[in-house]
């Protein structure tokens, strides 16, 4: 009988809502109470202190953490998050399901997450890069091509991935792309890892479509977020012929019956910053648009969206985890119970980011470069067998299809710690 003996270090609503997902995927899969809290508990975190000059020579610290949940299955793997809310908790959350989700998907990387407390968009290009620069210069002993590999997540873009590598590399004395990921294509980015997270969620959508005879170009699309993921995915989906009818972001939401034009919403949102105004639709607030009658919802933001008190007002028949976390346990039962509403869960789901990721990593490390289709090809090769093993794990075992996800992600993490032994 094990126990654990763990603090409070990371207690918080969303760490709790990770922790009951393993719980219930470890009992369906009898998990053995030797390897049960070991596979659990994220392995380390490190908390920073990060000084910036401020434009007026004022000087502001902010807080940056990352926490390495897993180091069994190769380097971890995990974006950054520059936001506000950010709590440490909540990147221990986050670095909990790249565990599940790389093992999943069977890339060799064990799972991370990083963060930092505070709004990019209230500072200015020169405060982000100081910022940028000074979590990397933090972290230079705790990440590298081997150890821990950071990309983008929410608030984090290309350029503050190349300023992290430039960092690191003239910490260590020579170019070390492979330390990061999501790099602008100059630096040794991957052709086709912008829109990979979007695209292979858009990929997954239409093949869900497809078992549910819903041809894609006949579906409705809500999208909740139109950052990196939401807008891509809105390219995607509208290329396959789908009608994009809502798009929001952290301001709220449009919404037109008739379908946005995703290409106009794009540029005014890249001289405007922000939805607010765009004459595409009606406003709409992000409450209501999750609530929308449409053919596939996307939340593609933050977590904890979908709750108890609006699953059981979704009007979606396929409901697509772009974002990481946003069912709540409660909504989860809601949606099961309610069985006219298929999910794609977020480590399937959001899984393309990652994979080109990886795919990036791996041209960094041979100094070989592919072009896009040879990486879109491997890319949707891998959502394939991933699909695929989902949906016979589900079927076999009667699980949901979250459930199917996520005791696959943590067998094989759950595997590789029992062969590998416990040390020392
Ligand atoms: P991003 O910063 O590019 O975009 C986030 C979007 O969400 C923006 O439009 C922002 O305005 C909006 N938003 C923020 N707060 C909101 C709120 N309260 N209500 C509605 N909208 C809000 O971030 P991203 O990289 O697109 O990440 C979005 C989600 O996808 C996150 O859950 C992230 O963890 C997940 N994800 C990202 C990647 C990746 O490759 N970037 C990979 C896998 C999963």
């Amino acid at each position: 009988m094990s126990k654990a003996i763990v603090s409070s270090l990371y207690d918080s609503e969303v760490f709790r809502m990770a922790c009951r997902q393993f719980d219930q995927a470890a009992d369906a899969i009898n998990l053995p109470d030797t390897i049960r809290d070991r596979t659990k508990y994220p392995r380390r975190c490190l908390a920073v202190s990060l000084p910036v000059k401020r434009r007026d020579g004022s000087i502001t610290v902010f807080e940056g953490y990352r926490v390495q949940h897993n180091l069994s299955t190769g380097p971890s793997k995990g974006g950054i998050r520059f936001h506000q809310d950010v709590t440490l908790g909540e990147v221990a959350a986050l670095a909990m399901w790249m565990s599940w989700k790389t093992s999943l998907v069977g890339l060799p990387y064990g799972g991370a997450k990083g963060g930092v407390i505070v709004n990019p968009n209230e500072l200015s290009e020169s405060e982000l890069e100081h910022l940028s620069r000074r979590y990397m210069q933090e972290m230079v002993n705790f990440l590298g091509p081997n150890t821990d590999v950071p990309a983008p997540d929410v608030g984090t873009n290309e350029k503050i991935m190349g300023w992290m590598m430039d960092t690191y590399s003239n910490h260590v004395g020579h170019l070390s792309p492979a330390v990061v990921t999501g790099k602008p294509i100059a630096l040794g980015g991957s052709q086709g890892r912008r829109e990979a997270t979007g695209a292979g969620v858009a990929y997954l959508v239409k093949k869900y479509l497809e078992d549910m005879k819903m041809p894609v170009a006949d579906a409705s699309v809500v999208i909740q977020g139109f950052g990196n993921v939401g807008s891509e995915t809105a390219i995607a989906l509208e290329r396959y012929g789908a009608k994009i009818i809502a798009i929001s972001d952290y301001t709220g939401g449009i919404y037109n019956h008739r379908g946005i034009d995703i290409k106009k919403a794009l540029t005014y949102l890249r001289t405007q910053k922000t939805l607010v105004d765009f004459e595409g639709g009606e406003p709409i607030s992000n409450n209501d648009l999750l609530e929308l009658k449409c053919t596939v919802l996307v939340p593609a933001a933050l977590e904890r969206v979908i709750t108890e008190t609006n699953a059981a007002k979704l009007q979606c028949r396929l409901l697509a985890e772009a974002a990481n976390g946003p069912t709540t346990n409660a909504a989860d039962k809601i949606i099961e119970a309610r069985g006219d509403i298929e999910l794609i869960p977020d480590v399937l789901c959001n899984s393309g980011g990652v994979v080109v990721s990886y795919f990036e990593w791996l041209q960094n490390l041979s100094n070989y470069y592919w072009d896009r289709d040879e990486v879109m090809q491997k890319l949707f090769a891998i959502l394939d067998k991933a699909k695929s093993a989902v949906d016979t794990q589900k079927d076999k075992f009667k699980f949901s299809r979250r459930l199917a996800a996520l005791t696959l992600g943590i067998q094989r993490v759950a595997d590789a710690k029992a062969a590998r032994g416990l040390f020392p």
